[in-house]
This record gives structure tokens, C-alpha cells and sequence, in this order.
């Protein structure tokens, strides 16, 4: 069986820096699968090099059997990755449903600003805008977005934001997403919740799943297998007690 994602020898550098160097891992379908490592280790860089925000120096991403290194961040959408970012990409003076709308831009065929002007005169645009609403109305359903979703981003609770951007992430219909330190700045039940919207999103939307988690008890609940990165290197890679009792592992964490 061929892995449905793996990227092979991946490597950028930054000056005299190695952010990733190196990097080979494969994800299976249906795995939730995620990389741990300090600050710098290269993670957010790997990210960035899979979305096609930076070329690699070296080495190759596979998705479902296609060669994808080095496309443009809009191709990388189209042929289905999706992804969240550390740092919220939101437009914070639109509303969630204004959002989640804009991500699902990429299935429109004429455009979501022709598709809200032309919303009373029942054409084409209109129509396909009722269309995507409703799509966008099941990801208000699946993450329980229904008391932020007529909400400016804005006026919502920091946990509500992150859970917003996921949702946006998801509009555009993804098979691969890729999640950059989703509990970052969770309390503990914001993060319990963000463990169930993962697996439901696994589960459900039979959504393959790479994340990147600072949190080694988010990771080891709900990952299928951990990769280990430091100085842009695998440390090691396997399930989660093997990975989080390696000796690098354990003195990168607790030294
Ligand atoms: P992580 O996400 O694991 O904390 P990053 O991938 O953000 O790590 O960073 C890895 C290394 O690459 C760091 O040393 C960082 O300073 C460097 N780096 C990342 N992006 C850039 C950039 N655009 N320009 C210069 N250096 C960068
Ligand atoms: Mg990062």
C-alpha cells in the first residue's frame, strides 16, 4: 500500500540556518499524525514547505501519488491540503460565517463577491451561493459554531478563534489538513473539546490529519503516530509511548 502523503530528503535552509534538513516521514489515510520539537526546530518551516509558502532546497512532497513539491500555495489548496496557521489568519472585522465563506472560495465558480451582490436575482451566482452556505452551515454544525457564526471574529474568545480557523481550513473540502499548534493558548477544556472536533473531523469527514502540538498531552491522546524533529532533523518517529519515552525526546522536553 502507498502512503497517501510523504515528503522524501525535504530541506531549507535560511542563510547559515538548516530550518529542515533532511526530513522523510509518510502519512497513511485516516491517520492523525503529529510532530513535536522544541522552538526552531523546523516544524512551522516544514509546513510552510509542504503549502508551497517556501521552496525546498531539496527533496520532494507526494500527495495521492503526485509529485507536488514546490507548487504555489493555491495549487497545493486545490489538489486538497488544507492547513491552519500558528498565528491566526482570520479577517477579525468579518463575521465566522463571512470566513468560513471566504474559505470555501476555492469551489466557487464565480466568485464570492459576485455571488453576494447577485444573491435576489436567483442567477447562477445566487444559486451556488446557497450552495456553499449550506456547506458552510454543516461546519457551523460539526464544530458548534452556532452562537459565534452573525459574530465579528473580534468579539470572540481567543479558544472560539482557533476553533473558527479550523473551521475555515475545513471549507475548503480538504483530504489533508494540516493543523500549526491548534491548542496554542487553549484552556484545559477548550483543548479536551479541540481533541473530540479532531477525531470527529477524522472520523466523519474521513479527513487525514498532520499536526503540529506543543502539548504532550493532546499529542499523546489522540496522534495514531508522533514524529520528532530538532535542529530540522527526525529525532524519531513511531507511536506515541515509543516516541515520547526516547531519551533525545525526553531531555529536549524536560531539559
Ligand atoms: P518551529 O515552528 O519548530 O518553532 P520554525 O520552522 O519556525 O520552527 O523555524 C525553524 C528555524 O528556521 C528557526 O531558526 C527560524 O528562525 C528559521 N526561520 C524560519 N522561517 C524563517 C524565515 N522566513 N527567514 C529566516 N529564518 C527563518
Ligand atoms: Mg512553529
Amino acid at each position: 500500500m502507498t502512503a497517501l502523503f510523504g515528503v522524501d530528503g525535504l530541506s531549507r535552509g535560511f542563510g547559515g540556518v538548516k530550518a529542515v534538513d533532511g526530513v522523510t516521514f509518510s502519512v497513511e489515510q485516516g491517520e492523525i499524525f503529529s510532530i513535536i520539537g522544541p522552538n526552531g526546530a523546523g516544524k512551522s518551516t516544514l509546513f510552510n514547505l509542504i503549502c508551497g509558502l517556501y521552496r525546498p532546497h531539496a527533496g520532494t512532497v507526494e500527495f495521492e501519488g503526485r509529485n507536488i513539491t514546490g507548487q504555489k500555495p493555491h495549487r497545493i489548496a486545490r489538489v486538497g491540503i488544507g492547513r491552519t496557521f500558528q498565528n491566526l489568519e482570520l479577517f477579525r472585522h468579518m463575521t465566522t460565517m463571512e470566513n468560513l465563506m471566504l474559505g470555501r472560495h476555492l469551489h466557487m465558480t464565480t466568485g464570492v463577491w459576485s455571488g453576494a451582490l447577485m444573491f435576489r436575482g436567483g442567477s447562477r451566482a445566487g444559486r451556488e451561493e446557497v450552495a456553499q452556505r449550506e456547506r458552510v452551515e454543516r461546519i457551523i454544525d460539526l464544530l458548534n459554531l452556532h452562537a459565534a457564526r452573525d459574530r465579528f471574529i473580534w468579539q470572540l474568545p481567543y479558544g472560539t478563534q482557533k476553533l473558527v480557523e479550523l473551521g475555515r481550513a475545513l471549507a475548503g473540502e480538504p483530504r489533508l489538513l494540516l493543523l500549526d499548534e491548534p491548542a496554542a493558548g487553549m484552556n484545559l477544556e477548550e483543548r479536551q473539546d479541540l481533541v473530540f472536533w479532531i477525531r470527529d473531523i477524522r472520523d466523519e469527514l474521513g479527513v487525514t490529519i498532520i499536526m503540529i502540538e506543543h502539548n504532550m498531552q493532546m499529542v499523546m491522546s489522540v496522534s495514531d503516530r508522533v514524529l520528532a524533529l530538532d535542529f530540522g532533523r527526525v529525532i524519531t518517529g513511531g507511536p506515541p509511548r515509543e516516541v515520547a519515552s526516547h531519551p533525545e525526546v525526553v531531555r529536549a522536553y524536560l531539559g
